[in-house]
């Protein structure tokens, strides 16, 4: 059975990435274990690539997941939440106060993530209501104790997404930055900001990458794809290229295409196979358009 691969690495003791193969492709989007004397996940993939991950967290052999940490409620980290919470009964999820009632009632939230994703919708799937008694809002600061005296932070990180938190494990230095520093390509370290409609805005995205740098991490974990220990380079790159959209997208200016500006900024990624191009065209197209949109309500675009 399809379904049936897992691919799971070891990041650092007792961390690891679970791929959750979305579009059917290995290394575009994977979910975090901390394992200990609790269990984390920290997001689920979407509910298409959800197999991936259960299959995954049996080959380590986990038979219980605590806590499941949502960096933000896009569809490709919190779809796969409540299948996640049928096979782990004892599992809660944790998520931005503001946002726990589209994981109680998905279909609105659903809808309009549809819209949005245009052609690339279906490999995003759905997501299923989850009881609220498994839901445990989280704000800004909010510390979990994850046992062994160890702690996990939420950092309010908005831009991507205007819900979206980052999560610092401060022992270790690690932090799960979901997607506020964008896509990392693991083999060239090359960052591509997210920026999809229609909550994207620049300079919330800018000044959260800062918050996250002045906390000195020692990793940066990314669900699009893999880790980095060259932090601050990380964070200065993500500025960088997410200020370079801008100005593009100001060039294309009011009518601007998104699939032509996505072309624009995709013009100096690194080498990538037919497949990936395909996929990430797609991604890139829908992140042009939410640039173009974050524009026009500034009243620039
Ligand atoms: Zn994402």
């Amino acid at each position: 059975m399809k379904d049936k691969i897992n691919k799971v690495e070891e990041v650092s003791r007792d961390l690891y990435i679970i791929d959750s193969f979305f579009a059917g492709l290995p290394d575009q989007c994977g979910v975090f274990l901390l394992r200990g004397e609790k269990n984390i996940l920290v997001d689920c993939g979407t509910s298409v690539g959800v197999g991936h991950v259960i299959e995954g967290l049996e080959g380590l052999g986990i038979g219980e997941l605590h806590y499941i940490l949502l960096t933000h409620i896009h569809l490709d980290h919190a779809g796969g939440a409540s299948f996640l919470l049928d096979r782990f009964p004892g599992a809660r999820v944790l998520i931005y106060e503001r946002r726990a009632k589209h994981l109680v009632a998905p279909e609105k939230l659903v809808k309009s993530a549809h819209r949005s994703l245009g052609d690339s919708a279906p490999h995003y799937g759905t997501m299923r209501p989850i009881p609220i008694e498994r839901v445990i809002p989280i704000n800004d600061g909010y510390e979990l104790d994850i046992g062994s005296g160890r702690t996990i932070r939420a950092v309010y990180t908005p831009g991507h997404s205007s819900g979206h938190f980052a999560f610092l494990e401060r022992g270790s230095g690690a932090l799960f930055c979901g997607d506020s520093l964008g896509h990392l390509f693991p083999e060239s370290g090359y960052i591509f900001p997210a920026t999809p409609a229609p909550e994207f805005d620049g300079e919330l995205s800018l000044s959260s990458a800062r918050r996250l740098m002045e906390l000195e991490p020692d990793l940066l974990l990314f669900p699009h794809y893999g880790s980095s220990g060259r932090c601050r380079e990380v964070v200065e790159q993500y500025i960088r290229k997410l200020e370079r959209s801008i100005t593009l997208a100001e060039e294309e200016g009011p009518g601007g295409s998104p699939r032509h500006l996505a072309e624009r900024i995709m013009s100096d990624f690194p080498e990538m196979n037919d497949e990936e191009t395909r996929l990430l065209k797609g991604i890139a197209t829908v992140d042009a358009a939410g640039i173009l949109h974050y524009l026009k309500s500034r009243g620039q675009g």
